[in-house]
């Protein structure tokens, strides 16, 4: 069964805009995400522009702060300290990467938590380590929000996350300990052997390593939910312009083993957008009292 994150963001997103809607009629307060743009980075620029769709579909405002390449620190702090006390804007997104020189994790910190709608925020991360979340981070709950939806409960399932980065790998594996899953986390150091078997005994694998076909289909345990949250675009085959997007997990080979699985793209991805947008509606609300 395809675990359908387009399709489900479409429900998703549907329902947000009904309660955006009588957000504003009661409050006469439109929730506005602002979305920080540094540098042109290609991709990054598809992903701001699909959040800021979504923000329109719902019926959200998005005020976009495009900052040229050669901006400073200071200054992408100083838009930081702007948007922070600006009572219009709920919610402040900050598009990673920052390019190179630029201390992320500083441009993070800085932004007020309670408008931390992408949950990077060390005081966010903390608090959903102790489960009392204010916003969980979008990719991780929208894994989660896929396993809800599909009727799949993680208790007393056996889980192995592969990847342990802080926006995805680490909360991805904290969520499914909260909701009583047995969860082996793997990272590059992990011995090859060790990998394979933690994949193997995997009843849900999240895997979000961010190299294509990393994981192959034969290790993928019969049945398996594969949730797979990587997105690489492999090199153009002759008469293509642009190279296909790819997971990290061979679908074609791990597609006639799993139980369910997520396509790439059309996974995880869209599913990540819907979780931004119902973060900005709870910083709406939180904000607006
Ligand atoms: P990072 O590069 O931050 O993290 C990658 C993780 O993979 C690290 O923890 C790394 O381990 C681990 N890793 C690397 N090599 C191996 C190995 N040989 N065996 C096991 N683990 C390994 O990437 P992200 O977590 O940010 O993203 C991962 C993928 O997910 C990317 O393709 C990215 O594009 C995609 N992504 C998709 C999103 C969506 O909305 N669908 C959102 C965010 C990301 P170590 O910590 O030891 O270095």
């Amino acid at each position: 069964m395809i675990l359908d994150g387009k399709a489900l963001r479409k429900r998703i997103l549907g329902n947000l805009a009904g309660e955006v809607a009588a957000f504003t009629e009661a409050t006469g307060v439109t929730p506005c995400l602002a979305t920080v743009l540094v540098g042109g980075d290609p991709a990054s620029a598809v992903y701001v522009r699909s959040k800021r769709r979504a923000c329109e579909r719902v019926g959200m405002t998005s005020r976009h702060l495009p900052l040229p390449g050669d901006t400073t620190q200071a200054q992408l702090e100083a838009l930081v300290d702007e948007l922070n006390a600006d009572p219009k804007v709920h919610g402040i997104l900050v598009q990673l990467p920052l390019p190179a020189g630029m201390d992320s994790d500083t441009v993070l910190n800085r932004i007020d938590p309670h408008k931390d709608v992408d949950g990077f925020h060390p005081s966010n991360v903390g608090l959903l380590a102790l489960k009392k979340a204010r916003f969980v981070p979008c990719t991780p709950a929208g894994v989660m929000r896929l396993l809800e939806e599909s009727g799949i409960d993680p208790k007393g399932k056996m889980a192995t996350v592969v990847g342990r980065s802080a926006i995805v790998g680490l909360p991805a594996a904290l969520l499914l300990t909260h909701a009583h899953a047995t969860v082996t986390i793997t990272h590059s150091r992990t011995p090859k052997d060790e990998l394979e078997a933690a994949v193997r005994r995997a009843d849900i694998l999240v895997v979000a390593v961010g190299r294509p076909h990393f994981v192959p289909g034969e290790w993928v345990k019969e049945g398996a939910v594969v949730i797979d949250v990587g997105i690489n675009r492999l090199d153009p085959a002759p008469g293509e312009e642009t190279g296909r997007l790819v997971g990290d997990v061979d679908f074609e080979a791990a597609e006639s083993r799993a139980g369910w699985i997520t396509p790439v793209p059309g996974g995880v991805g869209p599913m990540t957008i819907a979780m931004l947008m119902s973060n900005t509606l709870v910083a709406a609300r939180a904000l607006t009292q």
